[in-house]
Protein backbone atom coordinates (compact mmCIF):
# COMPACT_ATOMS: atom_id res chain seq x y z
CA UNK A 1 0.00 0.00 0.00
CA UNK A 2 1.22 3.45 -0.86
CA UNK A 3 0.38 7.00 0.51
CA UNK A 4 -1.07 9.01 -2.71
CA UNK A 5 -2.10 11.69 -1.76
CA UNK A 6 -2.26 14.57 1.48
CA UNK A 7 -4.66 16.96 1.64
CA UNK A 8 -4.38 19.72 4.69
CA UNK A 9 -7.73 21.18 5.84
CA UNK A 10 -7.73 24.48 7.59
CA UNK A 11 -10.87 24.61 9.69
CA UNK A 12 -12.45 27.44 11.52
CA UNK A 13 -15.99 28.16 12.79
CA UNK A 14 -16.71 31.85 14.54
CA UNK A 15 -18.75 31.34 17.80
CA UNK A 16 -21.03 33.91 17.84
CA UNK A 17 -21.86 35.48 21.03
CA UNK A 18 -20.69 32.18 22.62
CA UNK A 19 -16.80 33.65 23.09
CA UNK A 20 -15.31 32.46 25.94
CA UNK A 21 -11.87 33.16 28.21
CA UNK A 22 -9.71 31.17 29.69
CA UNK A 23 -6.52 33.15 31.45
CA UNK A 24 -4.26 33.45 28.42
CA UNK A 25 -7.10 34.60 25.60
CA UNK A 26 -10.52 35.13 24.42
CA UNK A 27 -11.81 32.21 21.91
CA UNK A 28 -14.29 33.84 19.82
CA UNK A 29 -13.59 30.64 16.84
CA UNK A 30 -12.51 27.42 16.43
CA UNK A 31 -9.83 26.54 14.64
CA UNK A 32 -8.18 23.40 13.75
CA UNK A 33 -6.11 21.50 10.69
CA UNK A 34 -7.40 18.08 9.44
CA UNK A 35 -5.25 16.30 7.30
CA UNK A 36 -6.44 13.23 4.97
CA UNK A 37 -4.25 10.56 3.82
CA UNK A 38 -5.24 8.62 0.70
CA UNK A 39 -3.94 5.39 -0.59
CA UNK A 40 -3.66 3.60 -3.44
CA UNK A 41 -5.55 0.47 -2.22
CA UNK A 42 -8.69 3.10 -1.78
CA UNK A 43 -8.80 3.84 2.26
CA UNK A 44 -8.54 7.18 3.82
CA UNK A 45 -6.90 8.10 6.98
CA UNK A 46 -7.44 11.19 8.72
CA UNK A 47 -5.45 13.07 11.27
CA UNK A 48 -5.71 16.25 13.06
CA UNK A 49 -3.34 19.05 14.61
CA UNK A 50 -2.75 22.46 15.19
CA UNK A 51 -5.74 23.11 17.44
CA UNK A 52 -4.50 25.10 20.05
CA UNK A 53 -3.42 28.44 17.96
CA UNK A 54 -3.88 29.43 14.26
CA UNK A 55 -3.89 25.87 12.09
CA UNK A 56 -2.37 27.44 9.24
CA UNK A 57 1.51 27.22 10.22
CA UNK A 58 0.54 23.70 10.50
CA UNK A 59 -0.90 23.48 7.29
CA UNK A 60 2.19 24.61 5.36
CA UNK A 61 4.47 21.73 7.47
CA UNK A 62 2.10 19.01 5.91
CA UNK A 63 2.43 20.70 2.87
CA UNK A 64 5.70 21.61 1.83
CA UNK A 65 7.96 19.51 4.63
CA UNK A 66 6.18 16.19 5.25
CA UNK A 67 4.24 15.38 2.02
CA UNK A 68 6.76 15.20 -0.05
CA UNK A 69 8.90 12.75 2.33
CA UNK A 70 5.52 10.86 2.73
CA UNK A 71 4.01 9.95 -1.21
CA UNK A 72 4.94 7.06 -1.94
CA UNK A 73 4.79 5.33 1.15
CA UNK A 74 3.70 2.88 3.14
CA UNK A 75 1.18 3.80 5.84
CA UNK A 76 1.85 0.47 7.77
CA UNK A 77 5.46 1.63 8.87
CA UNK A 78 4.13 4.21 10.65
CA UNK A 79 6.97 4.18 13.36
CA UNK A 80 9.51 4.16 10.59
CA UNK A 81 7.89 7.34 9.16
CA UNK A 82 7.87 9.11 12.49
CA UNK A 83 11.66 8.63 13.29
CA UNK A 84 12.29 9.73 9.01
CA UNK A 85 9.84 13.16 9.63
CA UNK A 86 11.47 13.91 13.38
CA UNK A 87 14.92 13.35 12.12
CA UNK A 88 13.88 15.67 8.55
CA UNK A 89 12.93 18.60 10.64
CA UNK A 90 15.09 17.94 13.62
CA UNK A 91 17.40 21.12 12.91
CA UNK A 92 14.17 23.63 12.71
CA UNK A 93 11.66 21.34 14.35
CA UNK A 94 11.27 19.13 17.68
CA UNK A 95 8.32 21.42 19.44
CA UNK A 96 5.17 23.64 17.77
CA UNK A 97 3.86 23.16 14.93
CA UNK A 98 6.43 21.00 13.20
CA UNK A 99 5.21 18.15 15.56
CA UNK A 100 1.84 19.25 14.91
CA UNK A 101 1.72 18.29 11.43
CA UNK A 102 3.51 15.07 12.22
CA UNK A 103 0.82 13.93 15.08
CA UNK A 104 -1.81 14.79 12.28
CA UNK A 105 -0.23 12.47 9.79
CA UNK A 106 0.72 10.07 12.23
CA UNK A 107 -2.97 10.00 13.28
CA UNK A 108 -3.95 9.28 9.67
CA UNK A 109 -1.46 6.31 9.52
CA UNK A 110 -2.77 5.01 12.27
CA UNK A 111 -6.33 5.36 11.19
CA UNK A 112 -5.56 3.51 7.83
CA UNK A 113 -3.16 1.12 9.42
CA UNK A 114 -6.87 -0.31 11.53
CA UNK A 115 -8.77 -0.29 8.34
CA UNK A 116 -6.45 -2.47 6.47
CA UNK A 117 -6.10 -4.57 9.46
CA UNK A 118 -9.91 -4.85 9.88
CA UNK A 119 -9.12 -3.55 13.91
CA UNK A 120 -10.00 -0.33 16.11
CA UNK A 121 -6.95 1.66 17.04
CA UNK A 122 -7.37 0.82 20.34
CA UNK A 123 -6.60 -2.89 19.38
CA UNK A 124 -3.74 -1.81 17.78
CA UNK A 125 -2.51 0.08 21.06
CA UNK A 126 -2.33 -3.15 23.29
CA UNK A 127 -6.18 -3.95 23.12
CA UNK A 128 -8.87 -2.30 25.28
CA UNK A 129 -9.09 -2.47 28.66
CA UNK A 130 -12.97 -0.72 28.97
CA UNK A 131 -15.60 0.38 25.93
CA UNK A 132 -16.64 3.50 27.43
CA UNK A 133 -13.98 6.25 29.28
CA UNK A 134 -15.25 8.04 32.41
CA UNK A 135 -15.76 11.60 31.51
CA UNK A 136 -14.91 14.81 33.30
CA UNK A 137 -16.46 18.20 31.83
CA UNK A 138 -14.15 20.52 31.34
CA UNK A 139 -15.79 23.91 31.43
CA UNK A 140 -16.57 27.04 33.91
CA UNK A 141 -14.54 29.09 31.79
CA UNK A 142 -14.77 32.96 31.88
CA UNK A 143 -17.01 35.19 30.08
CA UNK A 144 -17.35 39.21 29.04
CA UNK A 145 -18.63 40.24 32.29
CA UNK A 146 -16.30 38.39 34.47
CA UNK A 147 -13.64 40.96 34.10
CA UNK A 148 -16.19 44.26 34.36
CA UNK A 149 -18.01 42.41 37.95
CA UNK A 150 -17.25 39.09 38.52
CA UNK A 151 -19.28 39.09 41.69
CA UNK A 152 -22.57 39.37 39.33
CA UNK A 153 -21.02 36.47 37.29
CA UNK A 154 -21.24 33.98 40.13
CA UNK A 155 -24.88 32.85 39.96
CA UNK A 156 -24.61 31.98 36.18
CA UNK A 157 -21.34 30.33 36.88
CA UNK A 158 -22.75 28.25 39.59
CA UNK A 159 -25.40 27.04 37.40
CA UNK A 160 -23.46 25.72 35.11
CA UNK A 161 -21.76 23.86 37.19
CA UNK A 162 -24.84 22.31 38.18
CA UNK A 163 -25.83 21.87 34.77
CA UNK A 164 -22.69 19.49 34.07
CA UNK A 165 -23.89 17.74 37.63
CA UNK A 166 -27.25 17.09 36.18
CA UNK A 167 -26.23 15.87 32.48
CA UNK A 168 -24.20 12.91 34.99
CA UNK A 169 -21.09 14.15 34.80
CA UNK A 170 -19.14 13.30 38.42
CA UNK A 171 -16.16 15.18 37.97
CA UNK A 172 -16.00 18.66 36.98
CA UNK A 173 -12.51 21.11 35.66
CA UNK A 174 -12.77 24.88 35.79
CA UNK A 175 -10.61 27.35 35.13
CA UNK A 176 -8.63 30.18 36.84
CA UNK A 177 -5.78 32.82 36.48
CA UNK A 178 -7.65 35.36 34.41
CA UNK A 179 -8.64 37.20 37.97
CA UNK A 180 -6.84 38.18 40.74
CA UNK A 181 -6.46 35.03 43.31
CA UNK A 182 -8.98 36.16 45.98
CA UNK A 183 -11.93 36.69 42.81
CA UNK A 184 -11.02 33.53 41.34
CA UNK A 185 -10.75 31.40 44.82
CA UNK A 186 -14.86 33.22 44.81
CA UNK A 187 -15.37 31.45 41.92
CA UNK A 188 -14.12 28.40 42.88
CA UNK A 189 -16.27 29.10 46.17
CA UNK A 190 -19.53 29.30 43.97
CA UNK A 191 -18.48 26.08 41.76
CA UNK A 192 -17.73 24.32 44.87
CA UNK A 193 -20.82 24.63 46.69
CA UNK A 194 -23.02 24.06 43.59
CA UNK A 195 -21.38 20.26 42.89
CA UNK A 196 -21.19 19.66 46.74
CA UNK A 197 -18.44 18.59 48.76
CA UNK A 198 -18.09 14.89 47.52
CA UNK A 199 -17.59 15.89 43.31
CA UNK A 200 -14.17 15.85 42.89
CA UNK A 201 -13.01 19.37 41.41
CA UNK A 202 -10.19 19.59 39.29
CA UNK A 203 -8.63 23.42 38.24
CA UNK A 204 -6.73 24.70 35.21
CA UNK A 205 -4.58 27.59 35.66
CA UNK A 206 -3.16 27.82 31.89
CA UNK A 207 0.32 28.66 33.19
CA UNK A 208 -1.25 31.77 34.75
CA UNK A 209 1.10 32.30 37.74
CA UNK A 210 4.69 32.69 38.63
CA UNK A 211 5.65 30.09 41.51
CA UNK A 212 4.63 32.33 44.38
CA UNK A 213 1.25 33.34 43.28
CA UNK A 214 0.83 29.72 41.87
CA UNK A 215 1.52 28.43 45.67
CA UNK A 216 -0.83 31.10 47.33
CA UNK A 217 -3.80 29.89 44.77
CA UNK A 218 -2.87 25.99 45.75
CA UNK A 219 -3.29 26.42 49.83
CA UNK A 220 -6.69 28.26 48.56
CA UNK A 221 -8.10 25.71 46.09
CA UNK A 222 -6.61 23.57 48.79
CA UNK A 223 -9.46 24.94 51.19
CA UNK A 224 -11.95 24.02 48.72
CA UNK A 225 -11.14 20.26 48.06
CA UNK A 226 -9.95 21.06 44.67
CA UNK A 227 -8.04 17.64 43.52
CA UNK A 228 -5.75 18.96 41.15
CA UNK A 229 -4.36 22.19 39.92
CA UNK A 230 -2.99 22.13 35.86
CA UNK A 231 -0.77 23.85 34.43
CA UNK A 232 0.10 26.51 37.72
CA UNK A 233 3.51 28.26 36.05
CA UNK A 234 4.76 28.26 32.45
CA UNK A 235 5.92 25.31 31.08
CA UNK A 236 9.35 26.40 30.95
CA UNK A 237 9.24 26.66 34.33
CA UNK A 238 10.28 22.99 36.19
CA UNK A 239 11.87 24.51 38.85
CA UNK A 240 8.46 26.03 39.79
CA UNK A 241 6.84 22.97 39.53
CA UNK A 242 8.55 21.19 41.32
CA UNK A 243 8.75 23.59 44.63
CA UNK A 244 5.17 23.67 44.29
CA UNK A 245 4.42 20.06 44.16
CA UNK A 246 6.37 19.84 47.32
CA UNK A 247 4.75 22.46 48.83
CA UNK A 248 1.08 21.54 47.86
CA UNK A 249 -1.00 18.68 49.21
CA UNK A 250 -3.31 18.72 45.46
CA UNK A 251 -1.61 16.92 42.65
CA UNK A 252 0.08 19.11 40.55
CA UNK A 253 -0.68 18.81 36.38
CA UNK A 254 0.55 19.90 33.07
CA UNK A 255 1.55 18.68 29.66
CA UNK A 256 -0.48 20.09 27.08
CA UNK A 257 2.07 22.25 25.86
CA UNK A 258 4.86 19.51 25.62
CA UNK A 259 5.99 17.53 22.84
CA UNK A 260 7.64 14.44 21.96
CA UNK A 261 9.11 11.92 24.30
CA UNK A 262 12.20 14.16 24.97
CA UNK A 263 9.75 16.82 26.43
CA UNK A 264 7.72 14.48 28.74
CA UNK A 265 11.53 13.30 29.56
CA UNK A 266 12.46 16.39 31.11
CA UNK A 267 8.80 16.99 32.30
CA UNK A 268 8.31 13.43 34.23
CA UNK A 269 12.14 12.58 34.65
CA UNK A 270 12.98 15.60 37.28
CA UNK A 271 9.14 14.98 39.25
CA UNK A 272 6.88 18.23 37.83
CA UNK A 273 3.80 16.75 37.97
CA UNK A 274 1.51 14.20 39.37
CA UNK A 275 -0.12 13.93 36.20
CA UNK A 276 0.82 14.00 32.53
CA UNK A 277 -1.17 15.47 29.60
CA UNK A 278 -0.07 14.77 26.74
CA UNK A 279 -2.50 15.67 23.76
CA UNK A 280 -2.34 13.52 21.15
CA UNK A 281 -2.62 15.64 18.28
CA UNK A 282 0.06 18.10 19.45
CA UNK A 283 2.60 15.68 21.24
CA UNK A 284 3.58 13.33 18.46
CA UNK A 285 0.47 11.32 17.57
CA UNK A 286 -0.61 7.68 18.52
CA UNK A 287 3.16 6.02 17.86
CA UNK A 288 4.42 8.99 20.31
CA UNK A 289 1.54 8.94 22.77
CA UNK A 290 2.69 5.08 23.18
CA UNK A 291 6.35 6.18 24.28
CA UNK A 292 5.30 9.07 26.68
CA UNK A 293 2.98 6.46 27.99
CA UNK A 294 5.34 4.10 28.88
CA UNK A 295 7.66 6.97 29.67
CA UNK A 296 5.09 7.92 32.04
CA UNK A 297 4.10 4.21 33.69
CA UNK A 298 7.58 3.79 34.63
CA UNK A 299 7.52 7.08 36.96
CA UNK A 300 4.30 5.80 38.05
CA UNK A 301 2.91 8.83 36.58
CA UNK A 302 -0.72 8.62 35.35
CA UNK A 303 -1.42 9.99 32.05
CA UNK A 304 -4.97 12.27 31.58
CA UNK A 305 -4.41 13.48 27.84
CA UNK A 306 -5.65 17.04 26.92
CA UNK A 307 -8.35 16.85 24.79
CA UNK A 308 -9.38 19.95 22.39
CA UNK A 309 -10.26 20.42 18.61
CA UNK A 310 -12.59 18.30 16.35
CA UNK A 311 -14.39 15.18 16.97
CA UNK A 312 -11.49 13.64 15.24
CA UNK A 313 -9.11 14.51 18.31
CA UNK A 314 -11.66 13.05 20.95
CA UNK A 315 -11.94 9.86 19.02
CA UNK A 316 -7.89 9.66 18.79
CA UNK A 317 -8.08 10.19 23.06
CA UNK A 318 -10.98 7.85 23.23
CA UNK A 319 -8.49 5.18 21.31
CA UNK A 320 -5.82 6.01 23.71
CA UNK A 321 -7.68 5.95 26.57
CA UNK A 322 -9.41 2.55 26.13
CA UNK A 323 -5.72 1.14 25.89
CA UNK A 324 -4.54 2.46 28.90
CA UNK A 325 -4.43 0.17 31.64
CA UNK A 326 -5.18 1.14 35.21
CA UNK A 327 -2.44 2.85 37.35
CA UNK A 328 -1.68 1.41 39.35
CA UNK A 329 -3.87 -1.45 38.95
CA UNK A 330 -6.93 -2.89 41.60
CA UNK A 331 -9.28 -5.24 41.20
CA UNK A 332 -12.05 -2.61 41.12
CA UNK A 333 -10.28 0.57 39.34
CA UNK A 334 -12.03 4.06 40.39
CA UNK A 335 -12.20 6.96 38.08
CA UNK A 336 -9.42 9.89 38.75
CA UNK A 337 -7.81 8.00 41.27
CA UNK A 338 -6.57 4.64 39.16
CA UNK A 339 -8.80 4.55 36.41
CA UNK A 340 -8.20 6.84 33.11
CA UNK A 341 -10.63 9.81 32.20
CA UNK A 342 -11.52 11.36 29.19
CA UNK A 343 -11.77 15.34 29.25
CA UNK A 344 -14.75 16.50 27.16
CA UNK A 345 -14.81 19.95 26.52
CA UNK A 346 -18.23 21.45 27.15
CA UNK A 347 -17.86 24.90 25.37
CA UNK A 348 -19.74 25.53 22.01
CA UNK A 349 -17.56 23.81 19.21
CA UNK A 350 -18.96 22.45 15.35
CA UNK A 351 -15.78 21.42 14.92
CA UNK A 352 -16.30 18.70 17.66
CA UNK A 353 -19.92 18.21 17.19
CA UNK A 354 -21.35 18.57 13.81
CA UNK A 355 -18.37 17.15 11.52
CA UNK A 356 -18.39 13.67 12.28
CA UNK A 357 -21.64 11.30 11.44
CA UNK A 358 -21.10 10.13 14.89
CA UNK A 359 -21.71 12.46 17.97
CA UNK A 360 -20.44 11.39 21.38
CA UNK A 361 -22.63 11.80 24.06
CA UNK A 362 -22.37 10.89 28.02
CA UNK A 363 -24.27 8.13 29.20
CA UNK A 364 -23.80 7.61 33.38
CA UNK A 365 -20.86 9.84 33.02
CA UNK A 366 -18.54 7.83 30.50
CA UNK A 367 -18.36 8.54 26.75
CA UNK A 368 -18.36 5.71 24.47
CA UNK A 369 -15.12 4.39 22.77
CA UNK A 370 -15.78 4.11 18.88
CA UNK A 371 -15.59 0.12 18.18
CA UNK A 372 -15.49 0.44 13.95
CA UNK A 373 -11.59 -0.68 12.10
CA UNK A 374 -9.15 2.45 12.59
CA UNK A 375 -10.58 5.17 14.18
CA UNK A 376 -14.19 4.30 13.46
CA UNK A 377 -15.35 7.61 12.61
CA UNK A 378 -16.99 9.03 8.99
CA UNK A 379 -16.63 12.47 8.39
CA UNK A 380 -19.53 14.82 7.14
CA UNK A 381 -17.77 16.17 3.88
CA UNK A 382 -20.41 18.95 3.26
CA UNK A 383 -19.84 20.01 7.06
CA UNK A 384 -15.44 19.85 6.32
CA UNK A 385 -16.23 21.83 3.03
CA UNK A 386 -18.91 24.34 5.26
CA UNK A 387 -16.05 24.77 7.67
CA UNK A 388 -12.65 25.01 5.86
CA UNK A 389 -10.93 27.81 4.92
CA UNK A 390 -9.39 28.34 1.11
MG1 LIG B 1 -5.39 22.79 30.38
Amino acid sequence: MKIERITSFVLRVGLNDNTFYSSQCAFPQRNSLLVRVETDSGLVGWGEGGQYGPPEPVAAVVDSVLTPILLGRDPMHVGRLWEELYAATRDFGRAGAYIEAISAVDIACWDIRGQALGVPVHALLGGAFRDTVAAYATGCYYRESDMTDHKARLPALAEEAGKYMAQGFGILKMKVGLLPVAQDLERVAAVRSAIGDDTPLLVDCNHAYDCHTALRMGRGLEHYGALWMEEPVPPEDHAGYRRLRAALELAVTGGECEYTRYGFRDLIGTSCVDVAQPDICVAGGFSEWLKIQALASAFAVPTVPHVWGSGVALAAALHALAALPPLPHTAKPVPLQNEPIIEFDRNHNPLRDDLLEQTFTLEDGRVRVPQGAGLGITLDETVLEKFAVH
